[in-house]
């Protein structure tokens, strides 16, 4: 009895993992054609700056409109992508999207586009950076490329040429989520990074906790000494965002302000705000 007691159990697991399993690959499946389907959709979160207290841009977030499961979330679909070889294309079609969005807003606003790490490193980055600004004729002062630390590990001539070559394209590059990865501040040094985007958990508890606040200050700090820009990304409070303030924080973007909105509700975004701005305050 007890024998078979044991097996059962191993079926069940044995069904629990084949059916996560059938899942997964389903997924896959249907990530292949999620391009071709137009199931892909970019959203936009504004991105306002400190120094000037205007709207100065959006980050572009992706999103899977899958037909029967509903929004899928890119940190559930951007490293499965990564594994089956589909990044090239996606981070493709993000670029291409997106920069053929910002060429519609005013000229003073730009984009950030995130990369992924196996994406930064692929041989076709540079090439698909410079077809998405042809195509759309976006100026590439108004891109800037989000790269978080990770796609940074394989620490070699290679990355620091891709780096040097997307800067020459003239966009900026930015570090995103900042501080949650190994070598932080080794990446600082060695890197030409126009700008650090501080990661949400240090956001999350400024103004309640001294010692987020010093984190904070280390990173504006550490800007200032190298030419960088800082972003503060998640900002949610009133509290966090004078916090950011004070500590001398260049742009801020997090549900306070905004979540992010499909193409059309920026749009009307970016019209109401041009909007007020006519109106003599
Ligand atoms: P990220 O680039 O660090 O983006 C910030 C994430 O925080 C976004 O989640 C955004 O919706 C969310 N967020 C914004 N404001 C707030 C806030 O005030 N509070 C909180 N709690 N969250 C906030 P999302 O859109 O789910 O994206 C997650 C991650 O997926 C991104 O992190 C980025 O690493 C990746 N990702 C998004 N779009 C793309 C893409 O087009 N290509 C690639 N390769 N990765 C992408
Ligand atoms: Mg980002
Ligand atoms: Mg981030
Ligand atoms: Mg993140």
């Amino acid at each position: 009895r007890s024998k078979n007691d044991g097996r059962g159990v191993y079926r069940f697991f044995e069904k629990v993992m084949d059916a996560e399993f059938q899942s997964r690959l389903a997924l896959e499946m249907d990530l292949r054609c999620a391009i071709n389907n137009n199931e892909l959709e970019l959203f936009y979160q504004p991105i306002i700056s400190l120094d000037s207290n205007r709207l100065c841009g959006f980050e572009a977030l992706i999103r899977w409109n899958h037909p029967t499961r509903g929004v899928v979330p890119p940190t559930e679909f951007i490293g499965i992508a990564e594994e089956i070889g589909l990044i090239d294309s996606i981070g493709a079609w993000v670029l291409k999207s997106a920069c053929a969005e910002a060429a519609t807003w005013p000229s003073d606003l730009k984009v950030a586009v995130n990369i992924s790490p196996v994406q930064f490193n692929s041989k076709l980055i540079v090439l698909s950076v410079i077809s998405a600004l042809g195509e759309t004729n976006l100026p590439p002062s108004r891109l800037e490329l989000e790269i978080t630390e990770a796609a940074m590990l394989d620490d070699n001539v290679l990355t620091l040429q891709t780096l040097h070559e997307l800067k020459s394209l003239g966009c900026r590059i930015s570090m995103d989520d900042f501080g949650t990865g190994y070598s932080s501040l080794n990446y600082v040094q060695k890197f030409p990074f126009d700008r650090i985007k501080i990661d949400q958990c240090f956001v999350r508890n400024m103004s309640e906790e001294d010692r987020s606040n010093a984190i904070v200050r280390a990173v504006t700090g550490l800007g200032a000494s190298f030419g960088m820009k800082i972003t503060a990304e998640g900002v949610e409070t009133r509290a966090q965002l004078k916090q950011l303030q004070i500590e001398g924080c260049n742009e801020v973007q997090g549900y306070l302000f905004s979540p992010p909105r499909c193409a059309r509700d920026t749009r009307r975004l970016i019209d109401r705000v041009r909007e007020r701005a006519r109106i003599p305050a």
